[in-house]
């Protein structure tokens, strides 16, 4: 039995995009890689909404984090880390472990970032000695969506420079790279973007790749002034995930076929019908409602339950694999993502899954109570379920 894949990366790929990647090995440095590598700059810059140059790495997403820190820093600078979860802490431990000096300005796992707060802290610092600002787009441990356009809005004309992780927001929801003024955004293929996981994107502005020249951390494979010259030539600077790189083409064609916006609606869409599928069994949800991400939905496990019980009996009795909780919230939530190739009967038959996994497990459920409130959503307030959209997904 195929499972269905609802972690929150890396996510389901389509058999097309798979196909991709099976394509028998190129040059990496031959006239087809070199058109390979354009066309995906291409895409991603449309994807990601910037006209600015787009480095892509053999790494996950924190390669990609990585690179954005050791390019733009040097040691003993000031940065500001507004986590809210695992990920932003982590961004914060890349920071210091390359001898940053980072200032924690986090909030209670479950909330996002307040903007006001931001704007207070960068007031009173009027001599620019902050001069980064570490921002998780969209926090996969906690399921919390930042409101990242009021977070730039904030951060106003302080000389900091922005670095936003959105593996796990970026294609997924409205992001306007170079209109907020981000510096410095990572993401990854094994994400929104529906390809598999080895590729990562980093896109710099002006003043970002003004900094990448002064700045003094240590770097060599994640140096971007050598896949920024690299790329001017049509090349990397080093042998790239060549079959990755050749299913994120496919998948992002995909992904542009959709449309931009078709695919922020059909996240939002999904991440609405899981939320109501776990209300309507009576579970409760672990981000706040104003800070509900549309990427990855955070429960909390119902008392009584071992989460890894509920986990090994979705994965092994049912087919359908969920995420767990990380650190602090190990044991008390686990985590239902919704990016990469989904159809509406995936979510379905995975929340009637959920039904029977908790009823095995003692936990009285109304059988057909989460499933028909997620196929209620999905349908939409008419009633009648959006065919365009469920194919774009398939
Ligand atoms: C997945 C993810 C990452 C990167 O994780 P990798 O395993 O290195 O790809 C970073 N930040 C967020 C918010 C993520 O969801």
């Amino acid at each position: 039995m195929s499972e269905i894949l609802l972690i929150p990366g890396p996510v389901a790929v389509s058999e097309d995009v798979l196909a991709a990647a099976a394509a028998p090995m190129q040059n990496h440095r031959g006239p087809r890689a070199r058109a390979l590598y354009e066309r995906l700059y291409e895409r991603l810059r449309e994807i990601l909404q910037t006209r600015k140059r787009i480095v892509l790495l053999g790494s996950s997403g924190t390669g990609a984090l990585e690179a954005i820190v050791v390019n733009l820093f040097s040691p003993g600078d000031k940065l500001l880390s507004l986590s809210v979860g695992s990920f932003g802490d982590r961004l914060a431990a890349i920071a210091r472990a390359y001898g940053a000096e980072v200032e924690s300005m986090s909030e209670q796992w479950g909330w996002g970032n307040d903007p006001q707060r931001l704007r207070d802290r960068l007031r009173a610092d009027s001599a620019g000695v902050i001069k980064g600002i570490l921002i998780t787009h969209n926090e996969t441990s906690t399921g919390v969506a930042n409101d990242l356009e009021a977070l730039m809005k904030a951060k106003g004309d302080h000389p900091a420079l922005t670095v936003v992780d959105s593996v796990s927001g970026a294609g997924a929801v409205e992001l306007r790279t170079d209109d907020w003024g981000i510096d410095a955004l990572a993401t990854a293929s094994q994400k929104a973007l529906a390809a598999p996981p080895g590729a990562a994107i980093v896109a710099l502005s002006d003043r970002a790749w003004e900094a990448a020249e002064q700045a003094k951390m240590p770097r060599f494979y994640l140096d971007l002034l050598k896949a920024r010259k690299a790329a001017e030539e049509g090349a990397t600077p080093w042998t790239p995930p060549v079959p990755i790189l050749t299913a994120l083409e496919r998948a992002s064609d995909n992904y542009l076929k959709e449309g931009r916006e078709a695919a922020h609606a059909r996240h939002a869409r999904y991440a609405s019908a899981v939320r109501a599928g776990c209300m309507a069994a009576g579970l409760s949800l672990f981000a706040q409602p104003r800070w509900y991400s549309q990427t990855v939905t955070a429960v909390r496990v119902p008392a009584g339950v071992e989460a890894k019980a509920l986990l090994s009996r979705l994965r092994e009795r049912y087919g359908v694999v969920v995420g767990g909780g990380q650190q602090q919230v190990e044991g008390k939530i686990f985590r239902i993502g919704n990016m990469g190739a989904l159809a509406e009967r995936d979510l379905i038959g995975a929340m009637g899954a959920l039904e029977l996994a908790l009823g095995d497990l003692g936990v009285r459920v109304a059988l057909g109570s989460a499933s028909a409130a997620t196929a209620r959503m999905l349908a939409g307030s008419d009633g009648s379920v959006r065919m365009a959209t469920a194919r774009a997904a398939v």
